[in-house]
This record gives C-alpha cells, sequence and structure tokens, in this order.
C-alpha cells in the first residue's frame, strides 16, 4: 500500500493534498497530470488512503476530535485499521476507478459512474472516483462528465488523471483543481534505481534515461529489454537509416504508428542532439567527460556527430524538433513528421560527411 512517504520527488504534488486532508477542505475535482510512469495513480492511491483512514474517522466518515486523536504530522495513512485494510484489498466501497474499455472510457461507464455517486459514502468522509486515463475519454463521456463537474454532489471528489491533460475540453480542465507531476534529475533517479534495484551505474544510467526521468516507469524496466529499447531507439540517428532511403521511411513509420511512438522518438532527437551541443561545449571532451552526458555509453557515436553538424546546425534541428513536439495535439501527420524530420538529418550527413575528433587531436 503507497504511503506518501514512499512518493519519491513529486514533493509540490504531496505538500497540496496533505494540505487537503489537514484542514479537511476538498475540491470537488482533482487533475494529476505528469508523464506515465511519474507516479499519479500511487499518489491518488496514498490520498484516498489518507483520507479515509480510521485514525481520523470514525466509520460514519465523521472526523475525530482532533484533540482526541491529532492527525500524525505530516498525515501519513496508518495503513493497519480496517478502511486501510480495505483499501489495500482493493474493496473499499467509496472509492472507484473508472478505466478504459478497450481504447476509450465511453459515455456508459461515464453515467454509471454518475448514477453511483449521487449516493452518499457509506464509510469514508468523501466518495473518490478515479478515472484513469482521464484523457481516453471520448468526447460523448467527457459531456456527460462535464455535466457532473458543473453541478458535483457535495460528497464527492473526481480525480482525473492525464498524462496528456491538454487533450481535455477546456471546460473540464477549468474545473479541477490541479496537481503536477514532476520528472526526476536524471542523476537523482540514478543513483534511486542503483539503491533499489542493485543496478550498476551505467545500467542505472540507461534506464533513468529511457524512462525520462519516471521513476515508476524505470521500475517497470528490465536491463536487457532497456538495452534493446535503446539500439532500436538509437536507429532514429545511425548511418544505416540516414544512409538508405528505404530503411529511413521504415524507422519513420516505425517511430510514429501513435502518439506515444512519435512522442518518444522525438524525446530521444532531443535528447541525443542536446548530448551533440555538450560535446561541441566541451574545450576537452574525453571519455572522462561521460558523466555531462544523457547517451554516455554512445561517446563514440556522439563525437562523430560532433564532427558532421555544427552548433548552429543542431540548434536549428533542436527547434524543428520541437515545433513538433508543440504540434502534437494538433492533427498532424506523425509519419510525415518525422520522414521531414529524418530527411534534414538526413542531408546534413551527406553534405558534411564525418570527421571524427578522436583523442589524439586534443
Ligand atoms: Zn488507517
Amino acid at each position: 500500500m503507497p504511503f506518501f512517504r514512499d512518493i519519491i520527488g513529486q514533493d509540490q504534488g504531496v505538500r497540496i493534498l496533505r494540505a487537503f486532508l489537514e484542514r479537511e477542505q476538498y475540491p470537488s475535482a482533482l487533475l494529476f497530470s505528469g508523464g506515465a510512469g511519474i507516479g499519479k495513480r500511487t499518489t491518488a492511491h496514498a490520498f484516498a488512503e489518507a483520507l479515509f483512514c480510521r485514525a481520523f474517522h470514525d466509520a460514519n466518515g465523521k472526523a475525530k476530535n482532533a484533540i482526541e486523536k491529532p492527525r500524525e504530522n505530516p498525515i501519513e495513512p496508518c495503513g493497519a485499521c480496517l478502511s486501510c485494510r480495505k483499501m489495500i484489498d482493493h474493496n473499499h466501497p467509496d472509492f472507484s476507478i473508472v478505466e478504459p474499455d478497450g481504447n476509450t472510457i465511453k459515455v456508459d461507464q461515464i453515467r454509471a459512474m454518475e448514477e453511483k455517486i449521487i449516493f452518499k459514502p457509506l464509510e469514508g468522509p468523501r466518495k473518490i472516483i478515479l478515472i484513469d486515463p482521464a484523457d481516453k475519454m471520448n468526447i460523448a463521456a467527457a459531456n456527460s462528465l462535464l455535466k457532473t463537474l458543473e453541478e458535483p454532489p457535495s460528497h464527492a471528489m473526481i480525480i482525473l488523471i492525464a498524462s496528456r491533460p491538454a487533450s481535455l475540453p477546456e471546460t473540464i480542465l477549468s474545473r479541477c483543481q490541479k496537481v503536477y507531476f514532476y520528472p526526476l534529475s536524471q542523476a537523482r533517479l540514478q543513483s534511486i534505481l542503483m539503491e533499489k534495484k542493485g543496478w550498476t551505474s551505467e545500467e542505472a544510467l540507461l534506464l533513468a534515461t529511457l524512462s525520462d526521468g519516471r521513476l515508476g516507469e524505470a521500475l517497470s524496466m528490465e536491463v536487457e529489454s532497456a538495452k534493446a529499447l535503446e539500439k532500436e531507439r538509437y536507429t532514429l540517428v545511425s548511418e544505416e537509416t540516414l544512409n538508405h532511403h528505404e530503411t529511413l521511411f521504415e524507422v519513420a513509420t516505425q517511430f510514429s504508428h501513435d502518439k506515444d511512438a512519435l512522442e518518444k522518438a522525438l524525446s530521444y532527437l532531443m535528447g541525443w542532439f542536446r548530448d551533440v551541443l555538450v560535446f561541441h561545449s566541451l574545450r576537452h571532451p574525453g571519455e572522462n567527460c561521460a558523466s555531462q552526458f544523457v547517451f554516455s555509453w554512445r561517446y563514440q557515436e556522439l563525437s562523430q556527430w560532433a564532427g558532421r553538424m555544427s552548433p548552429e546546425a543542431v540548434w536549428t534541428f533542436l527547434e524543428d524538433v520541437h515545433k513538433i513536439q508543440m504540434a502534437q495535439n494538433r492533427n498532424i501527420n506523425k509519419t510525415l513528421s518525422l520522414e521531414t524530420l529524418l530527411l534534414q538529418l538526413r542531408e546534413k550527413v551527406i553534405a558534411r560527411p564525418v570527421m571524427v575528433r578522436s583523442l589524439s587531436e586534443k
């Protein structure tokens, strides 16, 4: 069962939620936003547990006299009372989750939820409904939810979880109190992974990089599959891809079959060319500078890229990548966008053959 103290790197979000619990004032709708595997759902569970915990409420959801039982500070669920045990066993009557049925959350699911939340909570001080991921609601479902958000029952709290909140209608966003979840720094996640998983510093760095600083995502991966994944993403900038038209189009198609794939490809390109810029900025680049790079294990390849692209050219390219990242929520042609980017890279490679900056030069 999750405790607030186990949620790493989300201090701001946890502080906001603890403040609600301390004041016993709850918004009717919350939006947890941040990348997948960053800890949104775990935090929502810890919050619900703390809210239901009998250490602070009796069986009718009435707050216990604060003098008789002051809140632990900082607030945590006890993990042992009947309510906490029901949360652990996933059978608390006042907590429910709406998840996609197939690819989307459908209007019938939202309606069924709305029929249930009219009734008062059975045990806790509030009824909590988690909609996860809320950005998978189809339009009819979102419209139906909007009606509830406009006039929510006072005993209900709806928590929307979304990694792409921008795809939710503005009318819904404006009715939610927002809680943001941020990625951890690469160095911090690396050290957490070394400690929690016993991985070597290279392995932990690889996983920290590929998970974009999201702890849950990193913990769910295995070193071997991460290595395979890294090899796969490296094809975006490999000689093989850029030298062969056909391979280039295959790679562009492979990394644009859905939003997620494209997002990961763009994030990889951002990280890669950020490293190329770092390479340029170092006066005496050498293997001992490895810690400055995101992709330190690709030192040789990075040095080749630094030899073939000027800092200005890298900047221009990063701007182009950023433009596509920004345009993702509009209906852009994903494959065409990625193809165009890779073709631009190809031109740069053809225009400027590799000049390896070997260690002996310095
Ligand atoms: Zn408890």
